[in-house]
């Protein structure tokens, strides 16, 4: 019997697989993995995602030798040629994948189906990575939504509800493996060692993802609603690089969810809030999906024309390095260096000081998010950064600009975020943690705090920087 070639992309997984499981129906099946990065343009996957890509190629490969098969690896500029390749070189009957919807991606896939079945292979795509495909709902007039909650509404109503698959009971490989790579040939990891505090924080693969998703149900669930929101505690799941690369399903998550809701008391708004989140993935890729160039230009035009400032390269470099003497800022930058992932209340605060205080376009903080989150996914980070900036879908009015010190006051009351990430400011008191520049020089000495030394001084005065911003957003709304 000819085999059929699995074509693993963002699908790190065997459970929920629905091409895994439509190749396995037809005999053995030869997983694959092509790793062709001038394909995806300018969005290759950046450092950090580089990172979770190697260690999620090797945990699959270690998941597919336990159930007899191989991985096969390939590096090359052109997906098609590798495909076409592998088929002579095993005569395949023909090629099953799972759905991807970033704009090249999708070109992409749609040429290289016609071609294979142009030369007499099969050729199957699945949905694997959504709730539902981001073209499944429309408005009344058949176009997209522009806003969450009616999305939300409708997508949740036509039901998100469809059970996962479980993993193939049996897997055979071919009789003859063609030749491939080890994960290590890509050259995935970083060339400095910038990813030391990586391994503490992350288990690349779907074991490593099944793992999270039951602790984040037993320990995080409840009570979701609100500790979602402390970037202090551990309250959210943390799936994001998972669901990223595909090592566990929505589908999954959310019978996992619907499982655990029946089995123990938990709050229907924490389950309620928490599916919101993947809804808002859904929405991600919706909108990137009827808006291509999202990642790149504003949904509101008017912003095309936004007055950035001019001279911001060292406040750039200050915002990245976490050194804007503004502390939930600079915790939140070295979050993100130290583990390749940022509390959301704390990307749009950080996001917020970036494209409003220090009026640095929204594209710049998009690209340097890219390269050091190891969830970085085209749809959800564009429009992240499209709502920071006030240009996107159900945008944040402009206007609403995030006061850091405010933000911290709230959602970190006592600090200790800011400790964390912060250690300069460690022995500060709560009530000056979130504003370091203000309290009494008695209370720095105290604290050993040197400002503008070992700690700065802030790179931009919240309240006039503030209204500048007003007054730039008025020039783009009268003109
Ligand atoms: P949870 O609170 O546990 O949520 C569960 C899942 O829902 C997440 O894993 C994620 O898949 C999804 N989700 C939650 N919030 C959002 C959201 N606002 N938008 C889209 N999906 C969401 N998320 C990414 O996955 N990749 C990105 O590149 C990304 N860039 C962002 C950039 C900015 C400027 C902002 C403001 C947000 C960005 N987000 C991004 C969304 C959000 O911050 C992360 O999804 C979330 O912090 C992941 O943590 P979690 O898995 O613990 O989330």
């Amino acid at each position: 019997m000819k085999p059929q070639i699995v074509w693993f992309r963002r699908d790190l997984r065997l459970a929920d697989n629905p091409a895994l499981v439509h190749a396995t129906r037809s005999g053995p099946v030869i997983p694959v993995y092509l790793f062709a990065p001038g394909e995806d343009g300018v969005w290759a996957p950046g450092g950090a995602s580089r990172w979770w890509l190697h260690h999620s190629l090797l945990a699959l490969k270690h998941t597919l030798e336990e159930r007899g098969l191989r991985l096969i690896i390939r590096e090359g500029t052109d997906s098609l040629s590798m495909l076409r390749e592998l088929v002579s070189e095993t005569d395949a009957a023909g090629v099953a994948w799972n759905r991807l919807y970033d704009p090249l991606a999708t070109a992409r896939d749609r040429i290289i189906k016609r071609t294979l079945r142009a030369d007499g292979m099969t050729a199957d795509s699945f949905n694997a990575a959504l709730l539902q495909e981001p073209w499944a709902v429309t408005k009344k007039d058949g176009g997209p939504y522009r806003a969450f909650t009616p999305f939300w509404r409708v997508l949740r109503a036509s039901g998100i509800d469809e059970p996962p698959q479980p993993p193939p009971g049996r897997l055979n490989g071919p009789e003859h493996w063609p030749a491939g790579l080890e994960p290590d040939a890509l050259g995935l990891l970083p060339s400095i060692p910038w990813d030391r505090g990586f391994h503490a924080h992350w288990t690349p693969g779907e074991p490593g993802a099944t793992a999270r998703l039951e602790h984040f149900l037993e320990h995080a669930l409840t009570d979701y609603g609100r500790r979602r929101d402390l970037p202090a505690e551990a309250g959210t799941s943390g799936l994001s690089p998972h669901l990223h690369l595909g090592e566990i399903s929505p589908r999954q998550i959310v019978a996992a969810v619907n499982t655990h809701r029946q089995q123990y008391r938990i709050p229907e708004q924490d389950v309620e809030d928490f599916l919101a989140e993947l809804g808002w993935r859904e929405f991600a890729h919706h909108l990137l999906y009827h808006q291509p160039d999202m990642p790149e230009r504003p949904l509101d035009a008017r912003f095309e024309h936004f007055p950035w400032s001019d001279n911001s390269e060292p406040l750039l470099r200050a915002w990245q390095q976490g050194r804007t003497g503004i502390p939930l800022v600079d915790a939140g930058m070295r979050e993100l260096w130290s583990t390749g992932w940022m509390h959301n209340r704390v990307r749009m605060v950080v996001g917020s000081l970036l494209t409003k205080n220090l009026r640095i376009p929204w594209q710049t903080g998009e690209a340097w998010f890219w390269d050091t989150l190891v969830d970085a996914d085209l749809a959800s980070n564009s429009m992240g950064w499209q709502w920071i900036q006030g240009c996107g879908a159900d945008a944040a009015p402009y206007f609403r600009i995030f006061n850091p010190v405010r933000q911290g006051e709230r959602f970190d009351p006592d600090g200790s975020y800011v400790r964390r990430w912060v250690p300069e400011l460690a022995k500060l008191p709560a009530k000056h943690i979130h504003t370091p520049w203000s309290a009494p020089q008695a209370v720095l000495d105290a604290a050993g705090v040197r400002l503008g030394d070992a700690y700065p001084a802030p790179i931009v005065d919240l309240a006039s920087s503030r209204n500048d911003a007003l007054e730039a957003y008025r020039v783009i709304r009268n003109g």
